[in-house]
């Protein structure tokens, strides 16, 4: 397979796997494949590989190893924090958790109440914020956990994590994090954050798929959501991903070494790109707070159209942007988290997410500006060379 050129602007969905990355999973996946729990020493020479692994991980959210567990990934990660926070306290069956969450904790939660669980979910302001004297209010008595994501995928707007998680504390409430879209784009440290709970997933930091943590404060009580075997120390059952974990390592490493500069410039192309977008497209607004969000995060909504048009005529040229999360695109439902902030219907299925990551260039940026703003006249029905075209939408 040889992949015509692409233009990527969907990090947020998923994230190149560094070459460096893939040469250090290599030999696990070709040679070193034995089992981590063996007794003899073709398997248990993993055990140091993975304990690596586990203390660069910890290093990347400033935790100590043996509060690290390896998950499949954020999904998993997600649904083990809260599944934990009920199982060791059977007395409380009451969840906080916010409208504009993730699918791994929305569709999760939804779970939960058809279980019989209560569950509530925080309303967002117009630009994506909390409000913040209303979580107070609606943590109950019986509270089992407070989950809050710290950076959206749909539109980088940031929640004030380290306030949130004080207001837990303070009530004694368990605080759990998505904080899938943070590393290498925010410094995470769990100590100044004082959260509980924190998930993240590799293959959103330039690792492999399918491998995540969940951080669990020590003396937090946890109970197994995967049972099997009694790997991470019973917290984890199942066969150590040992390939995905050194990769993961590795990438956790190299996200903290190039946090400060990688930041400065993805920034610096991202504020490019969003601003010659909202200079040279009529009609077209940005969704989200503008500071208070990642450095690399714009989520623009282009007036009268749809976004699968623009995505589908983008797809030509090779440039890769979504729509909504990934989960949710390839269905017509417009973003939750743009209806949860007050956006019209039509407003949320003309939104467009571009997301930049340390492998884009000036050039991408200039690729896109240069033919983004002609794709939206079409699509409006007036085309740059003056022709008009017949219709206003473009179907699949
Ligand atoms: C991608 C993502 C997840 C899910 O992680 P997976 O590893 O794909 O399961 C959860 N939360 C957020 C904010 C994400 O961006």
């Amino acid at each position: 397979m040889n992949p015509q050129a692409i233009y990527y602007f969907d990090n947020n969905a998923t994230t190149r796997v560094a070459p460096e990355v893939v040469e250090a999973m290599i030999p696990y996946l070709r040679d070193l494949w034995g089992n981590p729990s063996s007794v003899y020493g073709f398997g248990k020479q993993l055990a140091k590989p993975l304990e690596a692994a586990r203390e660069k991980v910890a290093a990347l959210i400033n935790a100590e190893p043996r509060e690290i567990i390896f998950t499949s990934g954020g999904t998993e990660s997600i649904n083990s924090a809260i599944h934990s926070a009920l199982a060791t306290q059977p007395q409380k069956r009451h969840i906080l958790t916010t409208a504009v969450e993730h699918s791994a904790t929305i569709k999760f939660c939804a779970h939960l109440t058809k279980m019989g669980f209560e569950v509530t979910l925080l309303p967002v302001e117009s630009d994506g914020s909390l409000d913040i004297p209303l979580l107070e209010k609606s943590i109950r008595p019986d509270t089992a956990i407070v989950s809050v994501m710290w950076a959206n995928n749909e539109t980088g707007v940031l929640f004030p994590i380290e306030e949130i998680a004080a207001i837990c504390r303070g009530k004694k409430v368990l605080f759990h994090t998505d904080a899938v879209q943070a590393p290498g784009k925010l410094k995470i440290d769990v100590a100044d954050l004082g959260v509980d709970l924190l998930s993240l997933s590799a293959h959103k930091l330039h690792g492999p798929k399918g491998v995540g943590l969940l951080y669990v404060k020590r003396g937090v009580k946890y109970q197994a959501h995967v049972i099997g075997g009694g790997q991470e120390q019973g917290r984890r059952g199942g066969t150590e991903n040992v390939a995905s974990i050194v990769g993961f390592g590795l990438a956790g490493e190299l996200a903290m070494a190039h946090l400060r500069d990688e930041t400065a410039l993805i920034r610096a192309l991202r504020d490019k790109m969003e601003n010659g977008i909202l200079k040279s497209v009529p009609g077209a607004v940005l969704n989200g707070a503008r500071d208070a969000r990642l450095p690399n995060t714009s989520n623009i909504s282009f007036e009268g159209i749809e976004a699968e048009g623009i995505l589908l005529l983008l797809d030509e040229l090779g440039i890769c942007a979504s729509s909504g999360s990934a989960c949710t695109s390839g269905s017509l439902d417009p973003s939750h988290v743009l209806l949860a902030m007050g956006c019209s219907t039509a407003r949320a299925r003309g939104s467009v997410r571009f997301s930049l990551g340390i492998y884009n260039t000036e050039a991408d940026v200039d690729f896109l500006l240069k033919h983004l703003p002609p794709i939206i006249a079409k699509l409006r029905g007036h085309s740059h060379s003056g022709k008009k075209s017949q219709s206003k939408t473009v179907t699949a």
